[in-house]
């Protein structure tokens, strides 16, 4: 069986953001195993929007950082992205390069430190479970809920439900007992 890691690469200030990540990455079995700051590429950036291009800007980063095919990348980034088609995005996933990321400023809305930090935790699971396969889910509470405002993220849980479990089971990802929604 294939055991996976993961590589966090942080852009801006992104504070202790990274204890909720381990905690996300446990539920998961994922190892942190290392941590880089890295910058922004100007050409992701959208000058008439004055956002990020969450794609462009994910690829650029897993193509200069990603080292193995049992690396799972993460990016945690301060800044506010989008993709063609949607406002913005809290995160995004490109599976083919086992590279995931979260974007932290509209997590902040309407929100309390141990809410962004429950906010941050659930994204993180919600784009590495699309990493390993998982589409979006409708089983009410599931973190694979997709989730068009901060509403819609405090509203599910931190946990997977039963068939998303069994399906990153079947990627070769073993999810903790306490990641799992009970019924
Ligand atoms: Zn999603
Ligand atoms: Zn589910």
């Amino acid at each position: 069986m294939v055991s996976y890691y993961l590589k966090l690469i942080t852009i801006g200030d992104v504070g202790d953001v990274v204890e909720e990540v381990k905690e996300a990455a446990k539920c998961m079995n994922l190892n942190v195993v290392s941590m880089l700051r890295a910058s922004a590429p100007s050409n992701a950036f959208d000058s008439v929007r004055q956002q990020y291009l969450a794609d462009r800007l994910l690829e650029h980063i897993a193509r200069l950082y990603r080292e193995s095919l049992n690396e799972v990348l993460l990016l945690v980034a301060d800044v506010d992205a989008y993709v063609h088609g949607l406002n913005f995005v809290f995160g995004i996933a490109l599976p083919y390069l086992g590279a995931a990321a979260v974007f932290l400023p509209r997590l902040r809305y309407f929100a309390d430190q141990d809410r962004f930090r429950r906010r941050i935790r659930k994204e993180v699971l919600h784009e590495l479970g699309h990493v390993f396969g998982l589409e979006h889910c409708m089983t009410p509470g599931c973190v694979m809920n997709f989730s068009n405002s901060v509403f819609d993220v405090d509203a599910k849980m931190d946990a997977f439900c039963h068939r998303c479990v069994k399906m990153l089971q079947r990627s070769g990802v073993k999810v903790d007992v306490r990641c799992i929604l009970s019924l």
